[in-house]
């Protein structure tokens, strides 16, 4: 199976693996989107299976499968977020719990981001000193959400985004078709996860649909459409996405101005805002999304940041 944009990474494991130097608790920490569950997959096979995993054999399949018995995803055992007696039962105790086949047992513990410093001392213990039986893999996004003490005990391993070229690839081997997945690669800079999310029209699609509609507001002079467009989104981190493709919106428009052309997602929103302002005008709208997005992620009351934008964007050019 090929790993895009993860050759490098999968290579240093292969190598540690194959030297006997896989530390029994690695840490995978990337970007959004960047692959980290595929690579903790990857390591699991590594760890039960051999170096390089045949991906062949009953491990390999139940693990690409997500159903081997002993390599347990912990948050998802724990109901898709990490509670203290959920962490507790599903993994601290259980893992006093003997591997099924008498081997290993793997523990993945996902989005380290998101525990506690609590749950996060909670679990040091039994990575300083695990029975023989276990071994950990971690991902995060951000290391520094992390403890010194937990860090001092992984070893870490950095996932970089595959090339835009690599990333279309990938797009085009799972179906979409190849201009399609060029301006998606091009759009999220290689992130496949991101552009998978649109693909799919989850909840990524809804926020760019969310952007594209406070875009079309702008391009018209909607107040209300415009404020109404970014009320739809309220917890903190949506938002935030939504300012961000705005930005990316109103820079697309500053490029048509340019006579480039728009990125794949709001072409006829971007052109609509070109159309409708001055250069000008449009820089100072970019600027404005962007200074407020760099403080939304503090803690801004969204309300009355949605209010600040729309008088900040359309008021005051007005007469
Ligand atoms: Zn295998």
């Amino acid at each position: 199976m090929r790993l895009y944009g993860k050759e490098e990474l999968k290579r240093r494991l292969d190598s540690a693996a194959a030297h006997g130097r896989l530390s029994h608790a690695v840490l995978i920490h990337g970007e959004q989107g960047a692959g980290k569950k595929v690579m903790a997959r990857y390591a699991a096979k590594l760890m039960m299976c051999g170096a390089p995993p045949c991906g062949s054999c009953k491990n390999c399949r139940l693990i690409d499968s997500d159903s081997h018995p002993d390599v347990v995803f912990v948050k998802q055992k724990c109901g898709g977020k990490y509670a203290t007696d959920p962490f507790y039962e599903n993994f601290i105790k259980d893992s006093v719990i003997y591997p099924n086949n008498g081997g290993l047992k793997v523990y993945i513990i996902e989005d380290c981001d998101d525990l506690s410093p609590k749950l996060q001392n909670a679990m040091l213990k039994l990575i300083e000193e695990p029975p023989r039986y276990l071994r950990f893999i971690f991902t995060c996004e951000n290391v520094n959400n992390m403890l010194e003490t937990i860090l001092s005990r992984v070893t870490e391993y950095q996932l970089s985004l595959p090339s835009e070229e690599e990333c279309a690839e990938c797009l085009r081997e799972s179906g979409c078709d190849a201009k399609t997945a060029r301006e998606l690669s091009d759009t999220f800079c290689g992130n496949i996860g991101k552009c998978r999310a649109v693909i799919d029209g989850g909840e990524e699609k809804k926020l760019i649909d969310t952007a594209c509609r406070a875009a079309a507001a702008i391009a018209k002079n909607d107040r209300f459409s415009f404020a109404a467009a970014l009320t739809e989104q309220s917890g903190r981190a949506e938002y935030a996405e939504t300012l961000e493709y705005l930005t990316r919106i109103l820079r697309d428009a500053m490029v048509i101005k340019c006579g480039g052309s728009a990125a794949y997602f709001a072409k006829k929103e971007a052109a609509g805002i070109a159309a409708a302002y001055s250069e000008e005008r449009i820089l100072d709208m970019t600027d404005t999304v962007f200074s407020v997005n760099s403080k939304s992620r503090l803690n801004l009351n969204l309300g009355l940041t949605t209010a600040y934008l729309t008088a900040r964007i359309m008021q005051q050019y007005t007469g």
